[in-house]
């Protein structure tokens, strides 16, 4: 069928009533962490789909973005959690998987604008090349919010390790049975 993505659950409410191929989405340069410069809403026209990423081409001038032109392909998503349809990045589409991010605690946002490996160099600054973290936090970049991301192989026991935490003594050895995943505290060293 042409133009399949008119059906498509997560957009088939959201096309302008004159122009069916038509749908808002917030682009942007990433988060704001990463840049100073505010998201903007376009009008952008769907060109494809392929399951729930979206493609299409940017119909409006943004004011002051870097990244996104009229005219650009851009690719796009229906965050679970948010008002807005979203650009994202093909860095961002690679990353996404690995990760769980929690809704930001304002406007209920479940995705990033920028790519975890991004966000950890500018959180953990000091970390070596290649460093991990199981766990951060990223300030939403639609309203300055606060978002939880973890990885999806790192365990939150959050029971245990209130508990344990407190007993440790500064310089004392943490003895880690093999296989266990670091707690929690460790992680924001
Ligand atoms: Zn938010």
């Amino acid at each position: 069928m042409a133009n399949k993505w008119r059906e498509h659950p997560k957009l088939c409410d959201r096309f302008h009533p004159e122009s069916p191929d038509d749908v808002q989405v917030l682009v942007h340069d990433g988060g704001p962490r990463l840049t100073d410069r505010a998201p903007e809403l376009v009008w952008v026209r769907v060109t494809g789909a392929d399951g729930d990423l979206f493609t299409g081409q940017v119909l409006n001038r943004p004011d002051h973005l870097a990244t996104v032109s009229e005219g650009a392909e851009i690719q796009f998503v229906a965050p679970d959690g948010g008002e807005y349809l979203l650009l994202v990045t093909q860095k961002y589409l690679r990353e996404r998987p690995e990760w769980l991010v929690e809704a930001c605690d304002q406007c209920g946002l479940s995705e990033l604008f920028d790519a975890p490996s991004d966000l950890m160099r500018v959180v953990f600054p000091d970390m070596p090349d290649g460093f991990r973290t199981g766990m951060f936090t990223a300030y939403c970049g639609c309203c300055g919010g606060c978002q939880m991301v973890r990885h999806k192989d790192f365990k939150l026991d959050v029971e245990e390790n209130i508990t344990a935490a407190p007993q440790i003594e500064p310089g004392s050895l943490v003895k880690k049975t093999p296989g266990r995943s670091k707690k929690w505290w460790e992680f924001w060293k």
